[in-house]
C-alpha cells in the first residue's frame, strides 16, 4: 500500500507545528505500517525533522530520585522482548514512551469514550486540551482501516505527540465499538507501536476489549525503565536467533539525551474485520 505521509501532515500539521511546516512538508514519506509489516522494518523512515519550538517540548515530571529499576517480576526475558518487539525497534533499541504517567488527552469529550481510555492500567489520563494524545477527528485517508495512530518522539525517547484518527466510515465496516477502536489506539499512542496476536485489544483485527496480561506486563516494565533505555542488549541476549537477525538492521544513531530532534514513528493502522 502506497500512502504519502504528505497528505497526512498537510491535514493536521499546521495546527500544532504552525511555523514549522515548510521543514516538515520536505519529510520523506514515512511508511505505513500495518501489522506484519512492523517487526520486519528496521525503523522508522522519515524519523528527523526540525523539532517543536523548546518551549513545546514535554516537561520532565519524573522524579529524579527514582532508579527506574524495574520489579524482578517485571524484568522479565519475556517482557523485555515484547517491548523491544513493539517499542524499542522503533528507536534503535531504546524505549520510547511519556515523560509521565500522567497523560494529557485532547479532542475527546465523550464520557464513554473517556471511560474505554480510563481502562488502560499502568498510566492515568487527563482530558484537556493539552496535545499529548490527540484525536484528531475523522478521516477516509485509509479507508479499509478503522483508525490509526502516529506517535512523534523526542531523540531522548520522550514521546511529544500522537496524533489518532477513525475512519469516517468505521459505524459501517466492520470495526466494533467506536470505543474499543479508541482504546486501541490510544494503546499505538502509549508506546505499543506495533499489534499483537493474542486475542486481546491490540491485536491488528480489531478488537476484543481484552487487555492481556503480556500487554499490561509490557506495558508496565516500558513504564518502569526511563525513557530511552537502551534494551536491545537486554532482548538480544535472551531472544531467538529470529529476533538477532531482525535486530541486526536497527539503527542506533538516533539517540540523543537533549532530546533536540522530533522523531515520526509510524503511521499504525488498525483493520476491519473481513
Ligand atoms: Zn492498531
Amino acid at each position: 500500500m502506497d500512502i504519502n505521509i504528505k497528505h497526512i501532515g498537510s491535514n493536521y500539521l499546521p495546527t500544532f507545528f504552525g511555523s514549522e511546516i515548510p521543514a516538515l512538508s520536505r519529510l520523506l514519506p514515512i511508511a505505513v505500517v500495518f501489522t506484519f509489516a512492523l517487526f520486519a522494518s528496521a525503523c522508522s523512515d522519515g524519523d528527523s525533522s526540525v523539532g517543536l519550538a523548546k518551549n513545546e517540548m514535554a516537561p520532565t515530571l519524573m522524579n529524579k530520585k527514582s532508579s527506574h529499576k524495574p520489579s524482578r517480576k517485571l524484568a522479565t526475558a519475556g517482557n523485555y522482548q515484547f517491548i523491544y518487539k513493539i517499542n524499542a525497534a522503533q528507536f534503535g533499541g531504546r524505549t520510547v514512551r511519556w515523560a509521565s504517567k500522567s497523560i494529557n488527552v485532547s479532542g475527546i469529550t465523550n464520557p464513554s469514550w473517556q471511560a474505554a481510555i480510563r481502562k488502560w492500567p499502568v498510566v492515568r489520563f487527563k482530558f484537556d486540551s493539552s496535545k499529548e494524545i490527540v484525536f484528531a477527528g475523522y478521516s477516509d485517508e485509509y479507508p479499509k482501516a478503522c483508525g490509526w495512530a502516529q506517535p512523534m518522539w523526542r531523540s531522548n525517547g520522550k514521546m511529544a505527540r500522537c496524533i489518532i484518527k477513525l475512519n469516517t466510515a468505521i459505524d459501517s465496516m466492520g470495526c466494533h465499538s467506536t470505543e474499543l477502536v479508541l482504546q486501541h489506539e490510544v494503546g499505538h499512542c502509549l508506546g505499543i507501536m506495533g499489534h499483537t496476536n493474542d486475542g486481546g485489544l491490540m491485536d491488528p483485527v480489531c478488537c476484543s476489549s481484552k487487555i492481556t496480561s503480556r500487554v499490561r506486563r509490557g506495558l508496565a516494565l516500558l513504564y518502569a525503565l526511563k525513557p530511552g533505555t537502551k534494551i536491545r542488549s537486554k532482548a538480544r541476549a535472551r531472544a531467538s536467533s529470529a529476533m538477532h537477525n531482525k535486530s541486526k538492521a536497527v539503527r542506533d544513531d538516533l539517540f540523543d539525551p537533549s532530546g533536540e530532534r522530533l522523531i515520526h514513528g509510524p503511521v499504525i493502522a488498525t483493520q476491519a474485520r473481513q
